[in-house]
């Protein structure tokens, strides 16, 4: 699809950028079939063909109106369409281009902006969001049902491992899974142990800034990243082995930082170091010998698990198929679940911004999820877990808890 950049945008970077992106596109529909909301909706605008054609038209010179910035809004940046794609196109890179020009030329009310804002600031602030969720906590007897049901219920972690290994690697923190799930990275921590690796945290890391990037705020979301790029290139610097992510929605985000300032002389060389040392769990454990580990799987001993695999970890990082093997050669049996690439409805402030979309995708996922019976269901993102968990019939884990528990 041929591209003529308006006087306005021809001399800048990302439009050139989107330029040649939209140019990789040859129009054949292939991704209509695996988009979540083009399959709920109907609307060609809702599809990745239809809002690559409303991002060119902005590329050209048109008007921002409130119909692009819908349609453009609606898009969970699953990226699921990229794994369709045949053509190779980079929607996910295409379509922040298009939410920058949107949110530049907004026709946003200021009462939205300001909610975006605030949202971007609080969920990707560990103490304010830890601090507000604590109270949410407390009131929950006493709310409605409908806003009860969106607080999740204190967590504690499990015990720390106490052994401390030469081998180390950091681990990513992140910003709203400690006070929600702290014994993901608990549980992370064990298993590696076991493994003769002991993971460290970076005292001055930060959110790695998807939230405020998803939300157009890209400066916000930059200098985030900047101030993770000086903390984590000083634990590389004096031998951590890796930068581990339990979250594959933060993972995606971090191993993008290369692409982010792949323009930017300061920081190009940083960020390409991080990315390529940033890992998810399932990538360090893909090489690990989970059968000895678990005892020939005599814990999990056949139990029934669902896995969800998060648009984060199958379409964004394109590790498809690696965390399964990990939880049968722990001993738990997988069931069999349909349409796997669908996303679940979470992504990221989605579930809040585009509310009765997001209950809708998370109804058809619980009902493809629980339909071969599970007893448990296992996701590897801290997004998905929190959002399937009010609606699904049985607990919803991170799958590397899972391991841990079968671990003997
Ligand atoms: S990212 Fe997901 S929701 Fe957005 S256009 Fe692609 S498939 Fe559809
Ligand atoms: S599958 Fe790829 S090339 Fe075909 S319409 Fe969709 S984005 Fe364009």
């Amino acid at each position: 699809m041929h591209t003529e950049l308006s006087r306005e945008h021809a001399a800048r970077e990302a439009a050139q950028r989107g330029k040649a992106i939209i140019g990789s596109c040859v129009h054949c529909g292939f991704c209509l079939a695996t988009c979540p909301t083009y399959q709920l909706l109907g609307n060609e605008l809702d599809s990745p063909r239809g809002r690559i054609y409303l991002i060119k038209q902005l590329l050209e010179g048109a008007a921002v109106s409130p119909v692009t910035a819908t349609h453009l809004d609606r898009c969970l940046t699953c990226r699921a369409c990229e794994t369709t794609c045949p053509s190779g196109v980079r929607y996910g890179e295409l379509v922040d281009i298009g939410r920058q020009l949107v949110d530049e030329r907004s026709p946003r009310t200021v009462r939205e902006r300001l909610r975006r804002t605030l949202l971007g600031a609080a969920l990707s602030r560990r103490s304010v969001f830890a601090a507000a969720l604590r109270v949410g906590q407390l009131l929950r007897p006493l709310l409605p049902r409908e806003h009860a049901e969106r607080i999740p219920a204190r967590v504690r972690a499990g015990r720390a491992p106490l052994s401390r290994h030469s081998r180390r690697m950091l681990i990513l923190q992140g910003c709203v899974q400690p006070a929600l799930a702290p014994n993901i990275n608990a549980a992370a921590a064990r298993v590696l142990a076991r493994l003769g690796i002991s993971l460290v945290n970076a005292p001055s890391e930060t959110c790695c800034g998807a939230l405020s990037y998803h939300l157009g705020g890209t400066e916000r979301a930059l200098a985030q990243a900047r101030r993770n790029l000086v903390s984590w290139t000083r634990e590389l610097d004096a031998g951590a082995e890796a930068l581990l992510v339990s979250a594959s929605g933060c993972g995606v985000m971090v191993k993008d930082y290369a692409v982010l300032f792949r323009e930017d002389r300061q920081w190009a060389a940083r960020a390409a170091r991080v990315s390529a040392a940033t890992r998810d769990l399932c990538e360090v454990l893909s090489v690990a010998d989970i059968a000895a580990m678990t005892g020939r799987g005599a814990r999990a001993a056949g139990r029934r698990v669902a896995w969800q695999s998060p648009c984060t970890l199958q379409h964004g990082q394109k590790l498809n198929d690696r965390v399964e093997p990990l939880l049968r050669a722990a001993g738990y049996a997988l069931t069999y679940v349909p349409d796997a690439h669908l996303c679940c409805g979470s992504a990221g402030t989605y579930s809040i911004l585009q509310r009765d979309l997001s209950v809708r995708l998370r109804n058809v996922k619980l009902a493809t999820l629980q339909s071969g019976a599970p007893e448990v269901i296992a996701t590897a993102n801290i997004g998905c877990l929190q959002h399937l968990a009010p609606a699904a019939a049985v607990p919803v884990r991170h799958w590397i808890e899972l391991i841990d528990e079968a671990s003997t």
